[in-house]
């Protein structure tokens, strides 16, 4: 460990960056392109403000999206000021309004150990029941019903104005609009009945809250600096929540941004955000034009896609790469073309193969589309290389570790009877015990039990073999409060790992253990179970990487990362512009596209293979159009019929 490691680090910086770093109070954007260091940036202006407060009051709050992305930054802050870390508030948007709604929901009837619903099958059972109570059965079978109700939230209307909203901004036929509203109304009164939110319901419902004059306030006071990363990303109900807390008067903003990796569109982003924040926050604006991260040929490809897009408005200055070309002679832009889709996943999967562990270890595989990736996998697995599908996961996908997050859920929240079902399922799928859920729910009335002590009883008596009476065991003494959380969760998950060879529960008990302790040590090991599960509820539970393992992404799951060498594949037209961008209205959609490549290529530290096949499926597909815009053929790539592969698929490295 250096003596100094904020000092080293900023000693590191260009004088342009140690100026955003040492930036005054006032609104900054620091506006630049991929590479050019604005999370390091950010991550030193965190570390500096606690190193040079430390007897201050005040907290630093800094918002990013993903909790991946906010355990990063604060590992970082930790590494640069050891300690102090503590101080400052690192967060998703999701995770800080989970935070004030624990503090201060109950101003709106939201009591703080609520449950944050994140999956699909969750939400979909509320409404279900929900429509079950209040509505006829035509209601209950629309599927529709959820996607509108998900959109007026994300949009901060409430349940009491989606009618009015619905008839008036949306041009909704007026008994329609009663309708969704109607169903709308039911979801939030079963969310309530639950204690439960949603993931739109943590931002609407905190934006409630900060209408308080007096909660604004005491957020500005208690967070003197506010620091934003990938601030592109940030959505309309985001940014008003924003606004909201602000005031007229708070400035103390630190945005680091780029237009050209606007991603999002289809979720709420815009590229007129930045704009936004810089007007109505009279921001200035300060530019990172190196490109730390790629080679020239690949900063080139970049600037010479992006102008492509004809609604840039942020007048960003082309980058420059501060690394050499490769003194090695390598080409740093290689392409490959196959006859299909299959063709492409074995070959690709061959060249990955021929390489040492730690060059397999750097390489990232990214594709437009989930599907293509499954297939890349699959592929790697048959040259017997691992690889781990890096995407965000909302729930556990063993039946055993569901069936243990269940029981923690319902040690938290003893009468929640969805819970209970779920549960109950869970136990049947991996212990094949099948119990009746009402039996139960009647049971436990009867005895004046809690659904979980009634749950083990019935285990118990039913007379099993262990280790299943061996699980039901440890949670009869958890129910009973006779085990130690602690101890009794250890001992559950040794006899579930007992099964190991089930590779579900591997990657879920991996998860457990990784996310188990992360949260642990983000809120301190007093914390309840209640609070326990809320932090878990935020996070994905997708495993942690095997060591050595090939990383495969989708463009959307690889925002802020870099690897040494990445491979695009599927780069044709319709997948990569998708088919839907080719064929809409307007440029807008295709503009999205061509920021998706973008954010891929400039993944890349060192080499990047693009790839294409001839044929998807039964579909023959072309070359992308970004191939081109890139200036990669006649350059990087050959075209046309009987274009083989630009180089051997095994090219030596
Ligand atoms: P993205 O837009 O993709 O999120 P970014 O602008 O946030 O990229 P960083 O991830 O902060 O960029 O930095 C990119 C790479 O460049 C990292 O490996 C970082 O350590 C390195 N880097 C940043 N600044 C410097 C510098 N001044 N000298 C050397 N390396 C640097
Ligand atoms: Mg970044």
């Amino acid at each position: 460990m250096r003596a100094d490691p904020l000092a080293s680090t900023l000693r590191e910086l260009s004088a342009i960056q140690q100026r955003a770093v040492e930036w005054h109070d006032g609104p900054l954007l620091v506006l630049a392109g991929p590479g050019s260091g604005k999370t390091r940036v950010l991550t030193c202006r965190i570390a500096r403000i606690l190193d040079q407060s430390p007897d201050e009051r005040f907290r630093v709050l800094a918002l990013t999206f993903t909790t991946k992305a906010a355990h990063e930054m604060t590992t970082r802050v930790a590494a640069l000021t050891p300690g102090l870390e503590e101080r400052a508030d690192i967060h998703t948007f999701h995770g800080f309004c989970a935070g004030v709604l624990r503090q201060h929901g109950v101003h709106l009837g939201i009591k703080p150990d609520f449950a944050i619903y994140s999956n699909a099958r969750d939400r979909r059972s509320v409404l279900q029941d929900a429509l079950a109570r209040g509505t006829s059965y035509p209601d209950r079978a629309d599927q529709r019903l959820l996607p509108r109700i998900d959109y007026l939230k994300a949009r901060l209307v409430g349940a009491d104005q989606a009618e009015e909203w619905c008839a008036s901004r949306n041009g909704t036929p007026a008994r329609e609009a009663a309708r969704i509203a109607r169903a709308y109304r039911l979801y939030e009164d079963e969310l309530r009945r639950s204690n439960a939110l949603d993931y739109n319901s943590l931002i609407l419902e905190a934006h409630k809250l900060m209408a308080f004059p007096a909660m604004a306030r005491h957020y500005r006071t208690m967070y003197r600096h506010w620091l934003f990363d990938e601030f592109q990303d940030t959505n309309g109900s985001q940014y008003k929540l924003l606004r909201r807390m602000a005031g007229s008067d708070f400035r103390r903003i630190f945005a680091v941004a780029d237009d050209d990796q606007t991603i999002y569109e289809w979720n709420g982003a815009s590229i007129r955000r930045i704009g936004d924040l810089v007007r109505d926050f009279g921001c200035e604006v300060v530019q990172l034009p190196t490109n730390y991260r790629c080679p020239p040929p690949i900063v080139e490809a970049g600037n010479r896609l992006v102008v492509y897009n004809a609604r840039r408005r942020m007048r960003k200055r082309p980058a420059e790469a501060a690394r050499p070309t490769s003194s090695h002679g390598e080409r740093h832009i290689q392409c490959r073309e196959f006859e299909t889709d299959h063709d492409e996943a074995t070959g690709i999967a061959a060249e990955i193969a021929a390489l040492d562990a730690t060059k397999r270890a750097g390489t990232l595989v990214l594709a437009r589309t989930r599907a293509l990736l499954e297939s890349m996998q699959v592929a790697l697995k048959e040259e017997g290389v691992p690889a781990t599908l890096l995407a965000r996961r909302d729930d556990f996908v063993s039946p055993q570790m569901r069936w243990m997050v269940a029981c923690l859920r319902q040690l938290a929240r003893p009468v929640d009877r969805r819970n209970m079902a779920i549960l109950v399922d869970a136990f049947q799928r991996f212990a094949q015990v099948s119990l009746d859920l009402d039996d139960l729910l009647f049971s436990c009335a009867a005895e004046g039990v809690t659904p979980l002590s009634a749950w083990t009883r019935m285990v118990q008596s039913a007379g099993l073999r262990s280790p299943v009476s061996e699980l039901a065991n440890r949670v009869a003494g958890l129910a009973s409060g006779e085990a130690r959380p602690a101890t009794a969760i250890e001992e559950i998950l040794d006899l579930l790992g007992n099964h190991e060879s089930d590779e579900n529960l591997k990657d879920d008990l991996s998860a457990w253990r990784r996310l188990s302790g992360e949260i642990r040590r983000e809120v301190g090991p007093a914390a309840d179970l209640g609070r326990f599960l809320q932090e878990l509820d935020l996070r994905s539970k997708e495993p942690p990487p095997a060591p050595g393992s090939v990383s495969l992404a989708t463009i959307h799951g690889a925002k802020g990362l870099e690897s040494d060498r990445v491979h695009l594949i599927g780069i044709v037209e319709g997948i990569l512009p998708s088919w839907h961008s080719v064929n809409a209205d307007g440029v807008g959609p295709l503009e999205e596209e061509r920021r998706s490549c973008f954010v891929a290529v400039t993944r890349t530290k060192q080499r990047l293979v693009l790839s294409w096949a001839r044929r998807y499926g039964e579909w023959p597909k072309a070359p992308s159009r970004f191939l081109e815009e890139m200036g990669l053929f006649g350059r990087e790539c050959r075209r046309g019929p009987g274009a083989g592969p630009s180089v051997p698929h095994s090219s030596p490295e």
